[in-house]
């Protein structure tokens, strides 16, 4: 019984980090090649690992053949949905991605929004190749239990039982989960936090997300819990009347609005970004003022969580390009010691990254599965 956390921790290193011989990972877990060969037993017994690469090394005998999973044996499906567009992937197991879809958003009616999810895995699982072992599903905003849409800003949905709705119609294993988290699952696994027990994603955009992995879990967070940080006490206002928050400073409305009303027309992100890079003063101070509140978040962040990685990312991560003077004086105006040598990595992420990790949160579910029932 003992056997089985760390059963999993061998198979999901083996996962990240790729094939590796018995003797490594004794190694690494301070084992006994004994104790790690009675762990891998069960796992290669259900196919979750197998011995690759079978060439062996004369008179070293199985123990030096590396162990590794079957990638390709694997389809995930990942669905992202945004206020616009569902954005869909398959993957396999080491959520490599194998095929697109997007499509438009029918309307943000729950009923409408099932169907065409339902339609996109059934398109997906056609084109996977194999059976599909598990969809994932994310939404921005706060997801209860795994089941529970319970308040989505860009959805406007309230309350809303998605899984157990989306899974009449969908016959395979569904996960739900927020969108930040399921980003944050596919850094952790596949990304710039593989090399990290400990780091945090911040994402900018229409709203602000926050995912934060210590001792290698993901922290579970109650939607976005940096959204509203006090960042200047003489800052902008936003929508819910804080002064100075994050939210009134970087999030793609309140920056247009800003330099909207400086000019007198609308204008969207895009535009104002545009603005600023060619040194529109309106523009270039929204802007200025967005990296710069941004750094500072980010050094909140060091300061109390103590990662040595931080993440930005978002479709709003431009502003990072355009004003990376503000990101990095925000970022170290109040540093000390070793924490100002901790540079955030800036990626922007497309959408068709966010239903990776979508798949990515499917994965983690299931992942190790047994494969086949013991002989
Ligand atoms: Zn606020």
């Amino acid at each position: 019984m003992e056997l089985r956390p760390a059963a999993r921790t061998v198979a999901v290193d083996v996962l990240v980090n790729g094939a590796q011989s018995r003797s490594q990972l004794a190694k690494k877990m301070g084992l006994s090649p004994a104790t790690l060969t009675r762990i891998v037993r069960p796992l290669l017994d259900t196919g979750v690992l197998v011995e690759s690469g079978a060439i062996r090394t004369p008179g070293r005998g199985r123990s030096s053949l590396p162990l590794d999973v079957v990638a390709d044996d694997y389809r995930f499906i990942g669905v992202k949905l945004t206020t616009d567009s569902i954005y869909a992937v398959v993957t396999d197991l080491r959520a490599q991605i194998l095929a697109v879809e997007t499509v438009a958003e029918p309307s943000l009616e729950v009923p409408e929004v099932v169907g065409a999810v339902a339609g996109v895995v059934a398109r997906l699982s056609a084109r996977a190749g194999r059976p599909v072992d598990a969809v994932g599903v994310t939404v921005g905003g706060r997801v209860d239990n795994g089941e529970v849409v319970a308040d989505s800003p860009y959805l406007h949905w309230r309350d809303v039982p998605f899984r157990t709705l989306l899974a009449r119609e969908v016959p395979v294993p569904l996960y739900l989960a927020n969108d930040v988290i399921g980003l944050t699952m596919a850094q952790q696994w596949f990304g710039y936090g593989r090399t990290h027990a400990h780091f945090a994603l911040l994402t900018v955009g229409a709203g602000i997300g926050y995912g934060l992995v210590i001792d290698h879990q993901v922290v579970p967070t109650r939607a976005s819990p940096v959204s509203h940080l006090p960042v200047d006490p003489y800052g902008p206002v936003c929508a819910r009347g804080h002064r100075g928050c994050l939210t009134a400073y970087v999030t793609s409305g309140a920056m247009t609005a800003h330099v909207a009303q400086a000019h007198g027309r609308r204008l969207t992100y895009d535009q104002v970004l545009r603005l600023a890079r060619d040194g529109d003063p309106a523009a270039l101070r929204v802007v200025r003022e967005a990296a710069h509140a941004l750094g500072r978040t980010v050094a909140a962040i060091t300061a109390f969580t103590g990662v040595e990685r931080i993440i930005v990312s978002g479709e709003g991560v431009g502003l990072a390009d355009v004003a990376p003077g503000g990101l990095r004086d925000g970022r170290l105006e109040h540093a000390a010691g070793d924490s100002a040598a901790i540079e955030p990595i800036i990626d922007r992420m497309n959408f068709t990254e966010w239903a990776r990790g979508a798949a990515v949160a499917a994965i983690q579910s299931q992942f190790p599965a047994r494969r086949r029932p013991i002989a």
